[in-house]
């Protein structure tokens, strides 16, 4: 198979069904017109068919990015939807009914807590979370209604690492489906259908539009779920934009470059911040100083830009005298994209089984595609202002 960075550049693709022109051009429909009745008998799809019959099933705009996406992941097949949560959604309520139990990974991504918490729940299904550390006693966890293991690795904001092959290898005597949220790493890090994973979801939100101005979520799935998932989106209506997944299969191209940047100079930042009094710990799963370095070495093909830090314990005063005014950190939600971003989290209000431990604030950064000396400038300038201001 071709090296990533070249199929990226093809990927989805089909010039001459299109005048020549590269790029899949942009479908927007509703209404999609059948000649005869002929046609429509034979155009109307099944649930959970795919063919171009009505915009919500999709278009050669939106089938464009599901193949690549699915191409990357090494899936049977992938599915668009309209933002990250959405995927998880559908990843999850199409895999679970009432009266399953479903193991969830403890630092899995808030919003996804919530969705187990207040909607799940409702319907009769039980998410209990477990320690990212488990490995192999995942087995322990087991229930004779155990339908599905989420995982998330690294953890949000917290950066756990998950030995995936070690859970795998344990939940291989039972008849779970696994999901696996592979944001942080995306296809190009981490390949989790190649371990054996059942379900793939990952914001394209972040990385792959990789610009900070497009919602999507992607599925991807192996030929024992593909079919479950698909018909379980046709039932519910998810799908997704066509600008934003001209968007998204467009930001895919720069991908491989992007990320390279991205990661060097997370690390640059990382290695500079390890060496500062300010820092109590920097949590980055490609330092030798992460506890799950050797799991990161061994099952990821790089880091990208996103980590975090703890800080010395500091009043609100001073971090705003620090973060109100950095010249090029923002603070916000998501990440992904070409800004570089800082925000301090509260995370234990998301933790019941691994909370952190560490006295002090956690910061959570992404290094975006700024120069790494002009942001380490910036950081430096910040760590002054928290200094002064806490004399
Ligand atoms: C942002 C994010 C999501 C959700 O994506 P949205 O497009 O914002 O809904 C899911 N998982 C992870 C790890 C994320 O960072």
């Amino acid at each position: 198979m071709k090296k990533d960075a070249t199929r990226l550049a093809h990927l989805g693709n089909h010039p001459f069904d299109n005048h020549g022109i590269i790029n899949p051009p942009v479908y927007h429909a509703s209404t999609v017109a059948f000649s005869s009745v002929a046609a429509l008998s034979n155009r109307m799809p099944d649930v959970g068919e795919r063919k171009v019959a009505y915009g919500r099933l999709g278009t050669p705009t939106t089938f464009a990015v599901e193949d690549t996406f699915a191409e990357l992941e090494g899936a049977a097949g992938a599915m668009a939807v309209s933002s990250g949560l959405a995927a998880i959604s559908l990843a999850m309520m199409s895999q679970l009914v009432p009266g399953d139990h479903a193991l969830v990974v403890d630092t899995v991504y808030a919003p996804v807590r919530r969705l187990c918490d207040h909607v799940l729940s409702r319907l009769g299904i039980e998410c209990e979370y477990f320690d990212p550390a488990i490995g192999a006693e995942i087995a322990t966890l087991v229930r004779d209604n155990t339908a599905l293991v989420y995982m998330e690795s690294p953890g949000s904001h917290t950066f756990e690492l998950i030995d995936v092959p070690a859970v795998m290898t344990a939940l291989d005597a039972y008849d779970v489906v696994t999901v696996f949220d592979n944001t942080w790493a995306t296809p190009l890090y981490f390949r989790p259908l190649d371990h054996g994973i059942d379900i793939v979801v990952e914001a394209a939100t972040k990385y792959l539009g990789g610009h900070s101005d497009v919602m999507m979520g992607l599925v991807a799935c192996n030929e024992r779920t593909h079919a479950s998932v698909r018909r379980y989106r046709d039932l519910v209506g998810y799908c997704a934009s066509p600008d934003d997944a001209y968007l998204v299969q467009r930001g895919i191209r720069t991908l491989d470059v992007r990320l390279s940047r991205h990661r060097e100079t997370a690390l640059a930042i990382a290695r500079w911040l390890e060496g500062r009094d300010e820092v109590i710990r920097v949590i980055h799963p490609a330092l030798p100083s992460h506890p799950g370095h050797d799991i990161f070495k061994r099952d990821f093909a790089g880091s990208s830009g996103l980590f975090s830090f703890v800080i010395h314990p500091t009043d609100e005063h001073a971090l705003s005298a620090m973060l109100d005014h950095m010249s090029l950190f923002l603070m916000g939600f998501s990440w992904g994209g070409y800004d570089s971003l800082l925000i301090p989290y509260d995370i234990n209000r998301f933790r019941s089984v691994a909370p952190l431990n560490d006295d002090g604030v956690l910061l959570r950064l992404h290094a975006g595609l700024e120069d790494a000396q002009d942001l380490i400038a910036d950081l430096e300038q910040g760590f002054e202002r928290l200094v002064a201001a806490k004399r």
